[in-house]
């Protein structure tokens, strides 16, 4: 994983994640990452875990301690707003007018259901909720302020834990749903991240998988970041080799991580980033 940028690790900033800003940014240093992109959740749903945890003053001193503590490594502050579309606003104000690198969205809940777990699949026609959860990323991405779109297809991962067929290909599918998903995040220059917490899990995928990425390339979009979306050992920066083949097998030439919310890209491997 030498001279990359994880853009998607999250710190005991959020309360499911176990490593503290200053220990990821040593385990960086000793995985040969060029940078990691810190991810703290702000969520507001209110049956969700992370609801209300984020603290931004607590969350900016640790990032300072970490900077303090490993200069080797490139430390970028981010947050994964949970949607977005929702609660922009209150994530906004929660977020105290401080500056951040990175603005993430993430979709975990359509409407009341979950769908990370197998309960957001009880009773419910699994391929509706999938394309009620595309509709409401292309609502995300068609209005709220946020950098990179997060784990496109986590579904996956709820469908897997109930048992469910996730071999689907959803630009198949919903051709003119998917593709009015990317083109609208390619006109406001919001990147798609290639999130490869899936590999450790029963579906084995990333998130999205192929298709999905061919078909950003195809409608001219660039913007790809690379997040293992760490949240506790053993899973540290897990299958990002990975994701930089499956980068690379889709015909993109860099990845990007930001900062002071800006796409900077850089070539898997090789030097320091270049501006845009
Ligand atoms: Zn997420
Ligand atoms: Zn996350």
């Amino acid at each position: 994983m030498t001279g990359i940028f994880d853009m998607h690790v999250h710190t005991t900033n959020s309360p499911d994640a176990g490593l503290s800003e200053t220990e990821i940014a040593k385990r960086a240093v000793a995985a040969g990452l060029k940078g990691v992109g810190l991810v703290a959740h702000v969520d507001f749903h209110p049956r969700d875990f992370c609801s209300l945890f984020f603290d931004p003053a607590r969350y900016d001193s640790a990032v300072e301690c970490a900077r303090g503590s490993s200069p080797g490594v490139r430390l970028l502050k981010g947050v994964e707003i949970g949607e977005p579309h929702l609660y922009e606003h209150r994530a906004k104000e929660r977020m105290d007018g401080r500056e951040y690198d990175f603005l993430i969205g993430g979709l975990h809940w359509v409407d009341d259901r979950m769908v990370l777990e197998a309960e957001g699949f009880d009773g419910v026609e699994p391929l509706s909720l999938v394309e009620e959860y595309f509709r409401q990323l292309q609502e995300m991405v068609s209005r709220c302020d946020i950098d990179i779109l997060a784990h496109v297809g986590i579904f996956r991962r709820g469908l897997a834990r109930a048992k469910l067929d996730c071999g689907f290909d959803e630009t198949a599918l919903w051709p003119a749903l998917t593709d009015g998903l990317l083109a609208a995040m390619i006109e406001r220059g919001i990147a798609l991240e290639i999130n490869t917490s899936g590999l450790r899990r029963t579906e084995r995928v990333t998130y999205p998988q192929a298709p999905l990425l061919r078909r950003y390339r195809e409608l001219g979009g660039r913007l790809i970041t690379l997040g293992s979306d760490t949240h506790a050992d053993p899973w540290v920066f897990y299958g990002l080799d990975e994701g930089v083949a499956l980068l690379q097998s889709v015909g993109f030439e860099s990845a990007f991580f930001f900062e002071a919310r800006q796409p900077q890209a850089y070539f898997p491997g090789a030097g320091s980033g270049q501006s845009m």
